[in-house]
């Protein structure tokens, strides 16, 4: 075989395309009795099943619906260890402090690389078979250069969507010097860093990183031809978010504590409002406000921040019941971020949509709707998930 063959995915009951031109003219671009032709790895035609083009394959939807697979664009899954105990205890009331990352920092650097690899390949699987087909994942749980290096280099064989979080908090190695550590992220870390990753994130939060130190270890980031991701405003109002949209960040990653002036800024900047509410749902905080930010005119994305200490969940389906139930998305707006939103988060427009030209990564759900990934909430939907236009679920 030396040619590509086509497949028809066929009588599909409600098709997600996010093209408004395509279907009836929402931001999901929604196709009723709707048919997918794939072309190796791409879609090459969307629209009613009876005028679908003759194709070499034809796989038969059975009245179910289709929805561009997930884009989990906040995840950190290079690490080693458990951290049940502290879930325990937190969820016996103590609050959640950013210091619990420094047992994940031991336990990482303790591990091998095949530790390491075969960690992040276990929690990619789990999250395929949720349908996830794009993932973004960051260092973070090394915070020596070696480490650092370590943990993009085997996050890279994994997804192309690779950041580097040496800023995450500052190593345990310089509790009594943090200058010192911004210099060591700023100079040979990001040195043998940045040939590993496509983003910089800093965790600017109190207790991690100031304002100053925020923007100057971003700043030497975009230098070295990497661009930022923020983690903003996650457990008190903070700089983070404006200092995003000032350096125009693909992404301020958590948003639950916002101004008026940070919702100003998310509507009129391009840097996309990530929201991760399995973070407040893990620690038990008060949740992000979804409705505000859509009414100032921000993209809002949804992502599991996959992480052993304030998030583990890998399944972005229960980000989008959680969003909806919590949060107040409608249900058709935490499917469009957790795939187009997504996608605008990672500044990509190949992934996210099921329209001709994009990538093929689709998900078969068992449900006549992509409203039930709300309405049935913890229940396994995902059918089937193409991604580049191969089965793997
Ligand atoms: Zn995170």
């Amino acid at each position: 075989m030396t040619t590509t063959a086509t497949t028809a995915l066929t009588h599909i009951a409600n098709l997600v395309t996010n093209d408004p031109s395509l279907g009836d003219g929402t931001p999901l671009g929604l196709i009723r009795d709707a048919a997918v032709v794939i072309d190796g790895d791409r879609v090459v035609w969307t629209g009613e099943s009876s005028k679908a083009p003759a194709t070499d394959n034809a796989v038969d939807a059975g009245g179910r619906a289709v929805v561009p697979g997930f884009v989990d664009s906040h995840s950190h899954l290079v690490f080693a260890g458990d951290r049940t105990a502290e879930f325990n205890a937190r969820m016996s009331g103590r609050p959640y402090s950013a210091g619990g990352i420094r047992t994940t920092v031991a336990a990482t650097r303790a591990a091998s690389d095949d530790e390491l690899s075969a960690n992040v390949a276990r929690y990619l699987d789990e999250a395929l078979r949720q349908g996830t087909t794009t993932f973004e994942t960051k260092s973070g749980y090394g915070l020596t250069v070696e480490d650092e290096a370590r943990a993009l280099r085997i996050a890279a064989r994994h997804t192309d969507e690779v950041t580097f979080l040496g800023a995450h908090i500052v190593s345990p190695d310089y509790t009594d010097d943090p200058a010192g550590y911004v210099d060591l992220v700023t100079g040979p870390m990001l040195d043998a860093c940045a040939p590993h990753a496509r983003w910089i994130d800093v965790f600017c939060e109190r207790g991690a990183f100031d304002e100053d130190q925020a923007r100057t270890i971003l700043t030497a980031g975009l230098a070295k031809g990497l661009h930022p991701r923020v983690h903003a405003n996650q457990l008190g109002h903070g700089p983070g978010v404006r200092l995003a949209v000032e350096l125009d960040a693909a992404s301020a990653d958590h948003c639950t504590h916002l101004d008026d002036a940070d919702l100003d800024a998310l509507g009129q900047g391009s840097t996309v409002a990530t929201l991760l509410p399995g973070a407040e749902f893990s620690t038990r905080a008060a949740w992000p406000d979804a409705r505000r930010l859509l009414g100032a005119g921000a993209t809002v994305a949804l992502s599991t921040d996959c992480n052993p200490g304030s998030s583990f969940t890998s399944s972005m389906p229960f980000c989008v019941a959680l969003a909806v139930r919590d949060m107040g998305m409608t249900p058709d707006e935490a499917v469009w971020s957790a795939t187009a939103g997504g996608a605008a988060a990672l500044r990509r427009t190949d992934i996210g949509r099921i329209t001709p030209g994009a990538r093929a990564d689709l998900v078969l759900l068992d449900a006549p709707s992509h409203v039930h990934l709300a309405y049935r909430p913890g229940v396994p939907l995902i059918r089937a998930v193409w991604r580049a236009g191969e089965r793997v679920v």
